[in-house]
């Protein structure tokens, strides 16, 4: 008999059918390895989703000659879900889905080094919404976190696709701008500021008004670090709050930027 994982795949065939026949059944993604003599790959099946470890050696005799091939096929779908779960536990924050701080530290880190290996500007916002326990205390906590998870809905989408968003914890967020000067994120943020404020966030069946906070710094020098970085976009938030809340300051760094060559 065929192993209940073939019979599902290939559903039509027989032990002993000839291998044209098979061919034709096999999912297109499949075929495309219909002439390799060595492979070792991971292929993902749609509809339904199927994840196939596939290998395929060369059989040969004693005196190296081709005999054909061994084509072996795994079904991998339990192991590569769970691998896909814990890949998202590892790197997102829960109730928001958005990058844990952790995660964002290690994708930081390496867009920092590329910004200074090519001498390119990043930006670095940091969003904290305002007066955030009156809406725990007047809504409950429970409303408090679907409002959370909403807002950061709406900061996923307002960001561009190659800008990193995270939770940095409470109700504080943070973006990362690539190949951002400290005017763009300036702009960026107080753009981001009025989409919020004019948007109202859906928390069971209320809806609430909030407002947020934004510090905002650049850097593009090496002379400069990803933790001072940090620091002034911190401070910047600090002042905006000081400064009466809803609005984004930005905290450049006094270290002189290289002149573009
Ligand atoms: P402001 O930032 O304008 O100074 O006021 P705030 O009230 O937002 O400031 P504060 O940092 O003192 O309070 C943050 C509140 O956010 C308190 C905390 O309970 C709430 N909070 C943090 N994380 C969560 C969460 O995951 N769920 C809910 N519901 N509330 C949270
Ligand atoms: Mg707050
Ligand atoms: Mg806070």
């Amino acid at each position: 008999d065929m192993n209940p994982v073939a019979q599902e795949l290939l559903p039509q065939t027989q032990i002993g059918d000839p291998l044209e026949k098979i061919e034709e059944t096999l999912p297109e993604i499949i075929k495309q390895f219909r002439d390799k003599d060595s492979l070792s790959a991971e292929i993902a099946l749609e509809n339904p989703i199927r994840y196939l470890d596939l290998r395929i050696s060369p059989v040969v005799d004693a005196r190296q000659q081709a005999l054909g091939r061994l084509v072996v096929w795994r079904d991998i779908t339990q192991l590569k879900l769970l691998q896909l779960e814990l890949n998202e536990l590892a790197t997102r924050d829960m109730l928001t889905h958005a990058y844990n701080r952790r995660h964002f530290e290690a994708l930081a880190r390496a867009e920092w080094t590329r910004s200074v290996r090519f001498n390119h500007s990043l930006a670095l916002v940091l969003l904290d919404i305002d007066y955030f326990k009156h809406v725990n205390d007047t809504l409950g906590h429970q409303t408090g976190d679907l409002v959370l998870a909403e807002f950061a809905k709406l900061c996923a989408q307002a960001k561009r696709d190659q800008d990193l968003f995270a939770r940095w914890g409470g109700e504080e967020f943070i973006f990362l701008l690539p190949e951002t000067k400290g005017a763009q994120a300036f702009l960026f943020a107080e753009r981001l500021g009025k989409l919020i404020s004019e948007t109202p966030i859906k928390g069971k069946d209320k809806l609430v008004n909030i407002t947020c906070s934004l510090g905002v710094t650049s850097s593009n020098t090496a002379e400069d670090s990803l933790e001072a970085m940090f620091q002034r976009a911190d401070h910047a938030l600090y002042e905006a709050k000081n400064a009466g809340r809803n609005r984004a300051i930005l905290w450049e760094s006094k270290i002189k930027e290289m002149p573009t060559p």
